[in-house]
């Protein structure tokens, strides 16, 4: 079992170091928010007072933040990853960042002594806490099979995808491909309505029809569909419409810099954040039915 540091502890780090704690590892975590400390420690990891302490004795350092600046400043700060852990662990990034912010990431930390991989996960607040995410992983071949061995015990996909950067640009597509996904199956789920149809009559129907997708099937935002979905408890504690509107902006400045202008991205960028605005920065992406509603 492996000694794993775990910062980052919200609604996908607090569920992934709870399943690393049940599956046996030593977990220690960190994060600012007492309240996500405090849930993390009932779930069996060892509460850290700060990064430095998280992260001493740690062969495995996995980072679950919101962005690029704040992983930027939980490894190169004073109270920081690299000051602090030990020479040979490896860091393990999970957040959704940029392809060039990955690659930036990863020449600080080989400059300080560090492997560093980007491992972004998709599957949501349901799968981190099952511990059935899908990893895509950006890594050399060495760095990916010592990874693997942690990550597969939250998995039940860990994918190679390439060198490091890899991992953040399969992330950013598929995230641009659900942003527009979410939007259109809430389209039809309203039309549905207006046309009379039952809801669940409709949801059996395009279930097992062409129109069948992961955000209808997984994640439909109407009350009773599906049990876990975040529309079963008013949108909280799912993914941010923040985090997609960022995921979305992301896949959009790499696409300029690749020459190509995704004409559904676009829409669904300005669709989120009118959403955003509307909503608040915390409410669940799939909330943005109510706002299409109207
Ligand atoms: P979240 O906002 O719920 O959690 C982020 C946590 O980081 C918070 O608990 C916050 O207190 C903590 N934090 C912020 N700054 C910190 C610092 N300096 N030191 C320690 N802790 C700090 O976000 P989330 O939904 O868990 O998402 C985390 C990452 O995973 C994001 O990059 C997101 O895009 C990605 N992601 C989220 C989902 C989802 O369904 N929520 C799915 C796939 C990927």
């Amino acid at each position: 079992m492996a000694k794993i540091a775990f910062i980052g502890l919200g609604a996908m780090g607090s569920g992934m170091a709870a399943v690393l704690a049940d599956k046996g590892h030593e977990v220690s975590a960190f994060d600012l928010n007492p309240e996500a400390m405090a849930k993390t420690a009932a779930a069996g990891c060892g509460a850290a007072a700060t990064i430095a302490d998280a992260v001493e004795d740690a062969d495995f350092i996995i980072t679950m933040l919101p962005n690029a600046n704040i992983v930027n400043a939980v490894f190169a700060g004073d109270d920081g990853v690299f000051r602090h852990a030990k020479p040979n662990a490896l860091l393990i990034d999970c957040s959704t960042i940029g392809v060039s912010d990955a690659r930036h990431l990863g020449e600080d930390a080989r400059s300080n002594g560090f492997d560093f991989i980007d491992a972004p996960v998709s599957g949501g607040v349901a799968a981190a806490a099952a511990g059935t995410l899908a990893f895509m992983v950006g890594a050399s071949e060495t760095q990916f099979a010592c990874a693997q061995i942690i990550l597969q015990d939250m998995a039940k996909a860990v994918i190679h995808a390439g060198e490091i950067g890899a991992g953040q640009a399969a992330k950013l597509c598929n995230n641009m491909l659900l942003a527009s996904s979410m939007i259109a199956t809430c389209e039809s789920l309203i039309l549905a309505e207006k046309l009379g149809l039952d809801a669940k009559v409709f949801f059996n129907i395009a279930s097992q029809s062409s129109g069948q997708n992961w955000s209808l099937t997984s994640y439909a935002p109407i009350k009773g569909l599906v049990p876990n979905a975040p529309v079963n408890r008013d949108f909280e504690n799912g993914f941010a419409g923040s985090l997609m509107l960022k995921d979305v902006g992301l896949a959009l400045i790499e696409a300029e810099k690749a020459g190509f202008n995704p004409a559904m991205a676009q829409i669904s960028k300005e669709l989120y954040s009118k959403y955003v605005v509307n909503a608040g920065i915390a409410k669940d992406f799939s909330g943005i039915i109510n706002m299409l509603r109207q």
